[in-house]
């Protein structure tokens, strides 16, 4: 099930060029960085997989100028032929899905699994902007007075897309294709963490049609890019998705030019249970919602509010369920999670569920972890964790763990359960789970949140909007909606009244 070192060298090589130049991929080439050594390790050895070097201004502001360059051409375009541009892509992505879902495993720790259905689900966001292309434009207005008055929707020019590590080709995808569907260029900042499959997105763009500069990538530490990026005129947009804290950073940066941004960050979102629910159902969605990627994945389902007369025996059978969840090596077929990507993160779950308990929470299963597996393999993985009898004022129940850890809160009225899901800095996501059809959408109505489920979690596509609310960030970055983040519009005045 391991890889060789000499496997995932060959894996680079073929998706992405040569290791040893691993660095910015700026119009057709790999550019390698000349700062401080940065180490990608493997989250399932916590062995070295490959080091690159930090960029430096100069190559992030040589990337941009390329990106300028290439907006012209991409946006001269016409529509239909940017949509068969993109469509491609979607294409090549689906040619080169077991390799690219192998090097993203490998590098992000996520399981063979889900990184198979994200590549599957990064085609699919390739083929429906590229069906958006033709169809997204201006309109004529009835305006008084013998006058013609239309709108153009302009692309905004070159846009920088800053991702994270939990899920680096999705997120990547996600972003970059409706700024490019609407004829805009991207540069896109991975994280340092992983770069990879970023630049082999950017290798296949370039295969696709894309000219050349079109997107283009940075690799490197986040505050250098950002600032540099974010401050160069050519930059007109930022979309960010990560922390709370980075994104406050980010944002602050933007208003100082200022342009525009679109925020994607953290969560902890409710997913209520009545005692009516059809528990069967909640508690396996339960698990889902607080495992998936391990819980590093900003929409989990991490406050788990259960009515009282279901509690305890609900509760109960998440914690049995939750134990049953398979924690594995990313590259095991019949895994359902993966290691955690990183060492920080790792130590922050571990420190959040010491926490937890100390402010009285009590373990129905998981817990702390010892440096490693509990057969003692080295290796980031941690125990899925159920905390029961948490109050709403723990912090554990206010701060976003990313990671496997999921908190009970009990609840006796459907008002309390809505006050109980509000009282958050965050609101992203969250899930209602009843038999009663008008209290469904009741509570749907009433919970502060960008996405609502009702009797599901985590189903989501590419067509429907996507983003949060207040400390979860602004804007939405999917479906028809996001299209206005990527373009701008110009509204046009002419006299066509006769003899005018
Ligand atoms: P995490 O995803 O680990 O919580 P961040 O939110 O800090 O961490 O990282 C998300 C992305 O933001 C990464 O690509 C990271 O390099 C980048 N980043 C980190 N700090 C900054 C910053 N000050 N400005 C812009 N981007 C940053």
């Amino acid at each position: 099930m391991n890889h060789s070192s000499s496997d995932f060298n060959a894996l680079v090589a073929s998706l992405v060029g040569s290791p040893t130049d691993i660095g910015s991929y700026i119009g057709a080439e790999l550019v390698p960085g000349s700062g401080a050594t940065l180490t990608l390790i493997d989250p399932a050895t916590e062995q070295t997989l490959l080091q690159f070097a930090d960029t430096d201004t100069t190559i992030v502001d040589a990337a941009l100028r390329s990106c300028q360059a290439a907006q012209k051409q991409w946006a001269a375009y016409s529509a239909q032929r940017r949509g068969e541009v993109l469509a491609q892509l979607g294409q090549l992505v689906r040619r080169d899905a077991e390799p690219l879902a192998r090097l993203e495993a490998i590098t992000s720790g996520k399981t063979i699994k889900a990184a198979r259905a994200q590549v599957a689900a990064v085609a699919e966001i390739f083929r429906y902007y590229a069906g958006w292309t033709d169809k997204f434009h201006g309109s004529v207005i009835p305006v008084p007075g013998g006058q013609l008055n239309y709108t153009l929707r302009e692309p905004l020019g070159v846009v920088l897309a800053i991702t994270p590590w939990n899920s680096p080709l999705y997120l990547a995808a996600w972003n970059i294709a409706p700024a490019l569907a609407m004829g805009n260029a991207v540069l896109l900042k991975p994280s340092e963490l992983t770069p990879l499959t970023a630049l082999a997105l950017a290798r296949l763009a370039r295969e696709a049609g894309l000219p050349t500069g079109t997107l283009n990538v940075v690799n490197g530490l986040g505050k250098t890019i950002g600032d540099t990026a974010i401050g160069n005129p050519i930059t007109k947009k930022v979309v960010f998705v990560g922390s709370t804290q980075t994104g406050r950073a980010v944002n602050a940066a933007a208003a100082q030019r200022p342009i525009s941004c679109l925020l994607e960050l953290g969560g902890k979102s409710a997913n209520i249970v009545f005692d009516d629910a059809n528990l069967e159902q909640a508690c396996k969605a339960a698990v889902i919602a607080a495992c998936a990627n391990t819980g590093q994945n900003c929409a989990a389902g991490s406050r788990l509010l259960v009515q009282r007369a279901v509690y305890d025996r609900f509760v109960e059978t998440v914690g049995r369920a939750v134990a049953e969840y398979r924690i594995g090596h990313p590259l095991d077929e019949t895994a359902d999670g993966g290691p955690i990507n990183n060492r920080p993160q790792f130590e922050r779950i571990q420190r959040m569920i010491a926490m937890g308990l100390e402010e009285g929470a009590q373990l129905v299963t998981g817990g702390v972890t010892g440096d490693g597996h509990e057969s003692h393999e080295p290796g980031l993985y941690v125990k899925p964790t159920v905390l029961s009898h948490v109050n709403n004022t723990m912090r554990i129940a206010r701060e976003e763990v990313f990671g496997p850890v999921v908190v009970a809160i009990p609840f006796d009225t459907e008002a309390e359960a809505i006050d109980i899901a509000n009282d958050s800095e965050f609101a992203l996501a969250g899930a209602v789970w009843t038999r009663d059809i008008a209290r469904a959408h009741r509570v749907a109505a009433q919970v502060n949140a960008g996405l609502l489920w009702i009797n599901m979690y985590r189903d989501m596509h590419v067509a429907s909007p996507f983003g949060g609310n207040d400390s979860s960030g602004y804007g939405r970055s999917s479906g028809a909606e996001c299209l206005y983040e990527y373009t701008k519009t110009k509204s046009v005045w002419v006299p066509i009244a006769a003899g005018c």
